[in-house]
């Protein structure tokens, strides 16, 4: 990361200056029987509060904008802001919300007229969409290009944190790696290989590992494009653990997830018995599916945790939305929680996982950006930092500074 990424104190005097704030409030949204939709979870606004508090504190005029839900491109009722709306103004009065981003066809193809249309009328823009910042949308890359600019304080607590884990990790350094998409996360592994001083894989991620060391996985989920690249990582690295036993499911086993919500009148059980979820070694028998790390993984993976100095967790170590299969991911949680090292937590489902067990409050850092913060930790940058950073207006910036 070259330059250094301004803040909303180098933005100057803000007093009666128009503002455009580009914040993340893509909240999950629920329908209720009057048909009226309502935001379910408010976390997202939360989080933005402290930015536009400061800005509204020292008397700036605040547009704030947002994405919502995936539209094509084009207005639709189902993702205006209004629920958004409706609760932001009852949070904090006096911010202006525009309508959602992505009803413009310009906003995810970066178009010049559309980034001109955001700026127009606008002194000063900040970033504080830490989830979108790896994406060239034209609402993260674009008015840099126009407006003094800065990243606003969700975005700058983000960078801190995961920037940390880069550059200058406590030590030991403990990155725990699950969930089910190796393809998305072997460029995370990889990078983090050579820094991490152990690394933990469990979830489904694990059973592509485990192929390519030459056990079988049954019919758990591996992805076989990825075996040669799996092979090559663990040949030129020694500080990966994978699982060595696993929780499997046999062929009757049907997945549960138990979200509270009553399975359908007349649906027809499987018929699985006690016997049909076993523990079982590297090797998973025939038609059977590993769906958690087993007692003697999870024993040794919460050693590792406890005497880390940083932990990084992404993933989680089973299908724990299922309670059969939650007890490694239930642990590890629990181990990341009561370890006295720093410790960080990004990722959704991970992120989900935390939140169910009620630890989220003993965790250092809860990270906002599943995706963005994959990408922050993968490529030590994101185009949303770095379009901040090579604003015109902040090179002056710096120029003013270093003339001093
Ligand atoms: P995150 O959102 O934390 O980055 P992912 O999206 O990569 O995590 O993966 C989360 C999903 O992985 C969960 O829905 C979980 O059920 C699933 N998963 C974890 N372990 C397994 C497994 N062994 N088999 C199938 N799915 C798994
Ligand atoms: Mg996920």
């Amino acid at each position: 990361m070259s330059g250094r990424l301004p803040l909303l104190e180098d933005l100057g005097e803000v007093r009666g200056k128009r503002v455009l704030v580009r914040l993340d409030l893509n909240v999950p949204l629920v329908l209720e029987p009057s048909g009226r939709r309502v935001v379910a979870d408010d976390f997202r606004i939360r989080a933005a509060l402290p930015t536009l508090t400061w800005l509204l504190n020292r008397g700036a005029r605040v547009t704030a904008c947002t994405h919502l839900g995936r539209p094509a491109g084009a207005p639709d009722p189902r993702y205006d802001v209004e629920p958004v709306r409706a609760l932001l103004s009852e949070m904090i009065p006096g911010v202006r919300l525009l309508e959602n981003l992505r009803f413009s066809p310009g906003e995810k193809k970066d178009d010049p007229a559309f980034v001109a249309s955001l700026v127009e009328g606008q002194d000063l823009y900040v970033n504080d969409a830490f989830g979108v910042c790896h994406r060239a949308d034209a609402s993260v890359v674009g008015p840099p290009r126009f407006l003094p600019c800065a990243a606003g304080r969700l975005v700058q607590r983000e960078v801190e944190q995961l920037g940390r884990l880069i550059e200058d990790p406590e030590r030991p350094f403990v990155v725990v790696i699950g969930g089910a998409k190796v393809a998305d996360k072997l460029g995370l592994l990889d990078a983090l290989a050579a820094r991490a001083d152990r690394l933990l894989i469990g979830g489904a991620m694990a059973f592509t590992f485990t192929q390519a060391l030459g056990f079988d996985p049954g019919a758990s989920l591996v992805d076989p494009s990825k075996l040669e690249l799996c092979k090559a990582l663990l040949a030129k690295t020694d500080n990966i653990l994978l699982p060595v036993d696993f929780v499997a499911a046999g062929p009757a086993v049907e997945l549960r997830p138990d979200s509270g919500i009553p399975e359908p009148w007349g649906r027809e059980r499987a018929r699985e018995t006690l016997d049909d979820i076993r523990i079982c070694g590297r090797s998973i028998p025939e038609g059977w599916k590993g769906y958690d790390i087993g007692p003697a993984t999870t024993e040794m993976f919460c050693h590792v945790i406890s005497d880390a100095g940083a932990v990084l967790w992404n993933g989680p170590m089973g299908v724990f939305e299922d309670g059969r299969f939650a007890a490694g991911t239930k642990a590890v949680a629990q181990a990341v929680a009561a370890c006295a090292g720093r410790t960080v937590i990004g990722g959704g489902d991970s992120v989900a996982a935390v939140n169910r067990y009620g630890l989220s409050e003993r965790i250092d850092h809860v990270s906002t950006g599943g995706g963005a913060s994959l990408a922050l930790l993968e490529h030590g940058d994101l185009l949303g930092l770095a379009a901040l950073r090579e604003s015109p207006f902040t090179a002056v910036l710096d120029e003013g500074r270093a003339a001093r």
